[in-house]
């Protein structure tokens, strides 16, 4: 058997280690956990598991283009050279301007940042981290005096209590949680989750609080006001260590309040035990308030002691995969390279490195302002890496706008359909996981080896040779002359060395001797920082912060009387260029919901399951509403991921205000004033096809893959059935079939629809009509096979949709047959599996209601025992315990 390929998950910034290798068949691949890697010893959650479904070509862009047509790399490369060699020659190096991508290698990263702000002398180069951990990495230099995480995953076991603030650790870094819940099962590990909603973490909660949003500061002020009373803090921590403290108290004492019974019990908590890990992630961070949340939780840290000892500290986890890569090599506008920052000394240390002609000598643009200034004309060529701003950023209009109007825009990416590529004037095919070859940063700073296994398709590139080239086209090819990535790191390692001599938490040197090729994941800075107590402030001291609780910046008003929260969803990958091609991940969530508090449905006059407008001030979205006890009254919560490729109208961030935290820069995306009224519609439909086609007729669409007869193994067939049509770069047919949803208004859109559907499907068509309820339902075969079904009704129809996509392509040749598609539903009985909720076994809603019922199982081992789901990844085992029957207390 062909040996493993060790390699890293593309995905969370958990960072798992991954082995790769062919299927026996020789046709697909098998991705299953690396047992010797420290992130997951061999654990994998579902996005993980389901890696070797993403490896098709379908949808990926293989050349590059420029002014829409296709040209070879030496064409884009001169081309991309001249006009911003021309911007800059008229308009100065601040009219140019990186946007980068936390998905890049840290190679990939290392170079951008080196062109910019080495030899075209911007600091303009900022990247999606912005919107992800940049009020962390404010917060830790306020701190430490570096952006240093102090702990390491293993606190997560060692601790006696774990306090998960803002982040929903169960869906958004599932291995992370499965060691956490393999902690509380071995040694009973308390855990606390603080969140305005009740997420799946809940399910091993001893206490859930319901923080107001913007509450984080007073409750962590509220803390420290409480340890301080009850003789918690560690006087000799502080008085050898810390410096701030008599200010940062006397702000937190002003801001406390006297704390709900809760909150009493948390302080209790806290103060009565010694190793404590406070986990936070984008709830603290996507906030204009997100570096004094940062602060608040590490000045209780820093008062009691609990810092740089197992089982202890303040811990960022970070979204993306190489988050902490890209913080390492400078990424940020506000930070140099090696964690430098603009003071004289880095600057003219990095200078001197590289041999710079033409240094940056002040920070550039953050996120958010930088595509303002692209919208007033001050940034007029943009080179977008690995990205889709259009969707993920705030005020999605205006970044629009300025995609639209800005002379230059590059745009380099592996698929060739985003809603950011149709604003660029030259394109450039890059590499995708499987293929890309270097280092990533997870969490808890352990560096790990992307490994390629697959060979380039196309004419696609490394990131980091395309800016090489281009480099090399304005002039500065000795800058930029490495052979490969192995080069890159070592020039990287030897930076982070450079004058250092422990000056600099960020110290890498000795991998520059390594050898790359076998580099074994490693952690720089040790297990622990601070283990000695010494911070890299200029007295070594750490710094308590003095922070206020501040509201969000926009409250609801009678216009707007809900608030808004955004997030992911535990299937999904940010704007879905990857994961939405996979029918197994589309299942759990196969489209975006507005979940809401009963009573707030009830006022706004929306059921559960109705499609409602989504509004705030800015702009709208439209999806179906979900009622549910896990929002507070007054909130709404809605996913970030959908895109116009995927749904007619549910990009949140249309809806999101560019407002930002002041220190930070990080937006605010988690508290928009929203109202909710329902969406116009007097008919929905369902078509199931082998393709999809474009939606004509409808006002609303979503559409996902569905799987019909995927096989219940763990690793998931990586080979598709066939080669179909397809539009929007959507990837090959899936196991079952394409699902669109839909709803429109007036008949002719249902005669638009049904005429879009003949041309597409054929003639052989078979038709059931009910004119008396108003539902059609028909059904289109070729050679007797069934190709595509659409069933239009006044209300969206319960039918058996998974059966329905097993039933493509198959023979329907007898009445009974075709009774069966016209209805929706097998003619011999229910055998629909519902929408997915255990993704590793593809186990849906429907047969585990039905197992619970009929079977009376009774506990998720049980549930486990007969169907597997929840044996798996465990993400699913929270809602596994929510489907259980209550149990009765005698
Ligand atoms: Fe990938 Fe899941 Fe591990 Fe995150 S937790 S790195 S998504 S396998």
């Amino acid at each position: 058997m062909a040996t493993a390929i060790k390699t890293t998950c593309p995905y969370c910034g958990t960072g798992c280690g991954l082995l790769v290798a062919p299927e026996r068949d020789g046709d697909g691949w098998r991705v299953s956990g690396d047992a010797d890697h420290p992130a997951n010893f061999g654990r994998l959650c579902s996005k993980g598991a389901a890696l070797a479904e993403t490896l098709g070509l379908e949808g990926r862009l293989l050349h590059p283009e420029v002014d829409g047509r296709r040209v070879g790399w030496n064409a884009a490369i001169a081309a991309a050279a001249d006009r911003i060699g021309a911007v800059i020659d008229r308009d100065g190096p601040d009219s140019f301007a990186f946007y980068l991508s936390g998905q890049l290698l840290t190679e990939d990263y290392y170079v951008a940042n080196k062109l910019a702000k080495g030899w075209l002398g911007t600091a303009n180069v900022d990247t999606n981290s912005r919107l992800c951990m940049a009020s962390t990495v404010a917060g830790h230099r306020r701190a430490f005096g570096s952006d240093s995480v102090p702990g390491c995953y293993e606190d997560l076991e060692t601790a006696d209590l774990v306090v998960l603030v803002g982040s929903n650790l169960a869906w958004c870094h599932p291995v992370l949680f499965q060691r956490l819940r393999a902690a509380r099962e071995a040694h009973g590990t308390r855990v606390v989750v603080i969140d305005p909603r009740r997420t799946d973490c809940c399910d091993m909660a001893d206490l859930h609080i319901a923080v107001a949003p913007g509450g984080d500061v007073a409750l962590f002020n509220g803390l420290l006001a409480y340890l301080h009373r009850v003789g918690k803090f560690d006087a000799g921590f502080l008085a050898a260590h810390v410096a701030g403290l008599a200010e940062t108290l006397a702000a937190a004492q002003a801001d406390a309040s006297p704390p709900s019974p809760e909150v009493a019990r948390f302080y209790r908590w806290f103060a009565e035990t010694d190793r404590v890990v406070t986990v936070f992630s984008q709830g603290v961070n996507q906030s204009s308030a997100g570096t004094d949340k940062v602060n608040a939780i590490v000045n209780v840290h820093l008062a009691t002691g609990r810092i740089g000892r197992s089982g202890c500290g303040p811990f960022s986890v970070t979204g993306q995969p190489n988050a902490m890569g890209g913080r390492e090599v400078g990424g940020l506008a506000n930070q140099l390279a090696a964690h430098m920052g603009f003071d004289a000394a880095a600057v003219d240390r990095v200078r001197r490195f590289w041999n710079a002609p033409r240094m940056a000598t002040r920070e550039g643009l953050k996120a958010v302002e930088l595509f303002r200034a692209v919208d007033e004309g001050r940034v007029k060529a943009l080179w977008i890496m690995a990205t889709n701003p259009a969707v993920s950023l705030p005020d999605s209009h205006l970044v629009r706008r300025a995609l639209a109007k800005c002379p230059v825009v590059i745009v380099s990416d592996c698929v060739a359909h985003t809603d950011t590529l149709g604003f660029a004037h030259i394109r450039l095919p890059a590499l995708a996981w499987g293929e890309k070859d270097g280092t990533v940063t997870n969490s808890e700073r352990t560096i790990s080896r992307q490994r390629p296994f697959l060979p380039a398709p196309g004419e696609a590139r490394p990131d980091w040779w395309a800016v090489a080239r281009v480099a090399e086209a304005l002039g500065f090819a000795a800058g930029f002359a490495w052979r490969g990535p192995a080069e890159i790191f070592r020039e990287h390692a030897r930076l982070s060395a450079f004058e250092n001599d422990g000056s600099r938490d960020f110290d890498i040197g000795a991998a520059a001797a390594a050898d790359y090729q076998t580099l074994a994941p490693f952690q720089w800075g040790g297990r622990r920082m601070f283990t000695q107590g010494r911070f890299f402030t200029p007295d070594g001291r750490a710094r308590m912060v003095a922070v206020r609780s501040r509201a969000p910046v926009e409250a609801p008003s009678p216009d707007y009387p809900l608030r808004l929260n955004t997030g992911r969803y535990r299937d999904q990958w940010h704007t879905m260029t990857r994961t939405g091609g996979s029918a197994r991940l589309s299942g759990h969530r196969p489209e975006p919901l507005i979940e809401l508090h009963a009573g707030d449905a009830a006022a706004a006059g929306l059921a559960d399951g109705a499609l409602a407008r989504l509004e705030s001030r800015l702009g709208s979205m439209v999806a179906r509403v979900a009622v549910t006890d896990c929002q507070q009254p007054g909130e709404v919560f809605a996913p970030m991921h959908w895109n116009d490729r995927f749904a007619a109208d549910s990009v949140v961030g249309r809806l999101i205000p560019g407002h930002t935290d002041p220190v930070s820069g990080q937006p605010e995306l988690k508290h928009v004033p929203v109202r909710l009224v329902p969406f116009a519609a007097d008919w929905s439909a369902l078509l199931i096809a082998d393709r999809f086609p474009t939606p004509d007729g409808a006002s609303w669409w979503v559409r996902h893959p569905m799987a019909g007869a995927v096989p219940r193994s763990f690793g998931m067939p990586a080979k598709p059935a066939g080669a179909v049509p397809r539009s929007f770069g959507l990837p090959a047919k899936p196991a079952g079939g394409c699902l669109t949803e839909m709803a429109g208004d007036g008949a002719d859109g249902r005669r638009r629809l049904l005429a879009a559907a003949d041309r597409a499907f054929g003639t052989e068509r078979v038709e059931a009509l009910d004119s008396g309820r108003g539902i059609a339902r028909y059904a289109w075969m070729r050679d007797g096979r069934l190709v595509a079904a659409l069933f239009v009704a006044p209300e969206r129809l319960n039918l058996a949709r998974g059966w329905l996509a097993g039933q493509l392509g198959r023979v329907q040749d007898t009445p009974l047959d075709r009774l069966g598609i016209l209805a929706g539903r097998s003619p011999v009985g229910s055998d629909d599996d519902g929408r997915v909720v255990c993704a590793c076994f593809s186990v849906g809603l429907a047969t585990l209601q039905r197992a619970i019922r009929d079977r009376a199982l009774v506990s998720v081992a049980e549930i486990g025992a007969v169907l597997k789901a929840g044996t798996g990844c465990g993400s699913c085992v929270a809602e596994l315990h929510r489907l259980l029957p209550a149990p009765v207390h005698v």
